[in-house]
Order: C-alpha cells, then structure tokens, then sequence
C-alpha cells in the first residue's frame, strides 16, 4: 500500500477520511488564521489556539496558474509535463480566507460565491512510491 504524506505538518488534520485545514484563532480578538501562527497577527497576543476550519466556504478570488510556480510549491513536473490549476482564495465562515489550489482549471467552471469544499489531492509521488499529498478546493455539485 501506498503511503500518503502531507506536504507539512499540521497544515491539516492527515490522516483522516474527513479532513480539515488546521488554523488559530486568537483569545484576545476572535482573528483566525491560516495557516497557524503562533501569535496573532492583528494584536500581537501569543494566547492563540488551534481549531480544525470548516471544510466548506465561499469562493472569493480566483486565478489561473498558467505557469509552474516556485518551489516549494514544486509539484515534479517539467515546462513540458505542467498542467495549468486554478488557485483561489476561499472565505471559510466565521474564520479566514485561505489561498489554496482550486481542482476546476478553466474560467467556464469557476465563479465568485460558489461553495467550495476541501479535498486531498496528489501533489507528486516520490521515490520508494511515496505520494505527498496536499489540500486543494473542489466546487460542490
Ligand atoms: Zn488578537
């Protein structure tokens, strides 16, 4: 059997047949972010915790990747092999926009407000067979 890797720890809860982004939130203002950081951003307290985000939100802004990014987004594949992706920016209710890839990769599946839910998806499969895998959005049916 094949083993599955996240990309990084404790970017979400892996793994899980139901997983979830993993942010903090902070005690003192209610801010969310993703991913966790260890104070918070808008007042600087360090009384954060970490919550499991919800799995569905909003699609807020969207792009086409039409070239291969940087690493250490590097999926393995060459200029010649690359595959355009969407990326977007999904509004999770009561917590934070999160920047993530998008499954649909052409303009014509892709809308501001459309409900999107977390997936896992394959990002590359390394040597021994190891595949890492990372999240991404998919629009609900
Ligand atoms: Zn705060």
């Amino acid at each position: 059997m094949t083993n599955r890797t996240a990309i990084a720890e404790g970017l979400f809860t892996w793994p899980s047949d139901k997983p979830a982004l993993l942010g903090s939130r902070c005690r003192e203002c209610n801010i969310a972010e993703f991913p966790v950081k260890s104070s918070c951003p808008a007042c600087g307290s360090q009384d954060v915790g970490v919550e499991q985000l919800p799995r569905r939100g909003k699609l807020w802004s969207w792009t086409i990747q039409g070239f291969m990014p940087k690493s250490p987004y590097n999926s393995g594949e060459t200029p010649e092999t690359f595959t355009p992706y969407g990326v977007g920016y999904v509004e999770l209710p009561g917590a934070v926009c999160v920047e993530a890839r998008l499954i649909e990769n052409t303009p014509e599946q892709l809308s501001i407000g459309m409900e999107m839910e977390l997936v896992i998806e394959t990002l590359r499969y390394e040597q021994q067979g190891n595949e890492v895998v990372t999240f991404a959005f998919k629009a609900v049916e």
